[in-house]
């Protein structure tokens, strides 16, 4: 095999931790592959919440989730990197020093692998009512992918945790009323957001479960239970967006032949992404280490440091990186 084919470095997942491995591993001229399993870049950032507004990553004071991918986009576009979408990698195997990428587009060859996978394949988690389907897309939503589409209507929010108190807030910003509705009396959320739910205009409804939904015209009738009692209560609502978190199929990677160590899937890794496999790393939410926290700014934070120790591991001549510009001193 001619050696220009070879990928050195073969980044799987194309979410926020692999675009800013690929724009990096750019900078370090490796010839790099992202493969991406959806149509587009971003991760769950693109997929789940393309509205919201995230207030911590580094150097932007707040930013909607779309126009952060669109920026690591604009980045990835200024090196070589190549990205190969509506790729899925189903194996890698080992063949001697590299590996084979083996998707459902065919097979690559790559020196190191790097494993961003995220979360893996995820849904969202339904609302435990028989006919929800009949809702959903029309007046029932598991994420806000159009804010303008919740323009002056009547919405209840679903869910405790911070994600829901953010798509509550964000609704409410263009709303009638918003309702947020929780089957507990506190919120599993950051005390920043509960204060500005708090201070906000969105009523809350707890601690409620979902019990029934009914059509009334274009609108949607909801029955809740309130915890521990036989009480209910209804409302009439135009939307309900819930918000229960994600089920993520994460159990793909223990079927390839080359699988580096961890449970429940997350990968075991040590600083800078090593595994128990040379030349396979991992970052991003994948990664698992003690003090890990699944977040946009671990997985940027990461990305460099498994792209330089993939470098010199497969080019131990080669002098690491200081800066991407130098500074004398
Ligand atoms: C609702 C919600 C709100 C959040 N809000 C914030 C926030 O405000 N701030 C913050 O820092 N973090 C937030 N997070 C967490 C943040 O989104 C994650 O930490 C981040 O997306 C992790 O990036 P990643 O690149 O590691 O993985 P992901 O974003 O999960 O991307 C992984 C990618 O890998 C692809 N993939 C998986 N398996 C394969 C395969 N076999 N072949 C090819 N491709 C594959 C997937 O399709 C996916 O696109 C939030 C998460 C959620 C769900």
């Amino acid at each position: 095999m001619n050696n220009d084919e070879v990928y050195d470095i073969t980044i799987i997942g194309g979410g926020p931790a692999g675009m800013f491995a690929g724009f990096y591993a750019g900078l370090r001229n490796a010839k790099t592959q992202i493969i991406e399993s959806l149509a587009e870049l971003g991760g769950q950032v693109a997929t789940l919440y393309p509205e919201k507004t995230i207030l911590d990553v580094a150097g932007y004071p707040q930013i909607k989730g779309r126009e952060l991918i669109a920026q690591l986009e604009q980045q990835l576009q200024t090196v070589a990197t190549e990205v190969k979408l509506n790729t899925t990698v189903q194996n890698i195997k080992q063949v001697g020093d590299a590996f084979e990428v083996i998707t459902n587009n065919g097979m690559t060859v790559s020196k190191s692998i790097i494993i961003a996978t995220g979360v893996g394949a995820f849904n969202p988690r339904k609302l435990a009512v028989d006919n929800s389907d009949e809702f959903e897309g029309t007046n029932l939503f598991y994420s806000v992918k159009d804010l303008d589409h919740f323009k002056n209507r009547t919405v209840l929010v679903a869910g405790g945790g911070d994600a829901a108190i953010d798509e509550a807030l964000l609704i409410e910003s263009v709303a009638k009323q918003v309702y947020l509705l929780h089957r507990r009396d506190k919120f599993r959320a950051m005390e920043h957001s509960v204060d500005l739910l708090t201070e906000s205009t969105v009523e809350t409804v707890t601690p409620y479960l979902i019990s029934e939904l009914a059509s009334e015209g274009d609108q949607v009738k909801i029955t809740a239970k309130k915890m521990k009692s036989d009480e209910e209560m209804s409302m009439v609502v135009d939307d309900i967006v819930v918000n229960y978190g994600f089920i993520a199929q994460d159990d793909a990677l223990s079927g390839w032949e080359v699988h580096p160590e961890g449970s429940r899937g997350k990968i075991h890794s040590g600083v800078s992404g090593i595994t128990n496999i040379k030349n396979v790393f991992t970052i991003g939410d994948v990664a698992d280490y003690e003090t890990k926290q699944a977040l946009i700014a671990t997985g940027f934070g990461e990305a460099p440091l498994a792209v330089n120790e993939a470098m010199r591991s497969i080019y131990p001549d080669r002098r690491g990186p200081v800066h991407s510009t130098s500074i004398k001193r």
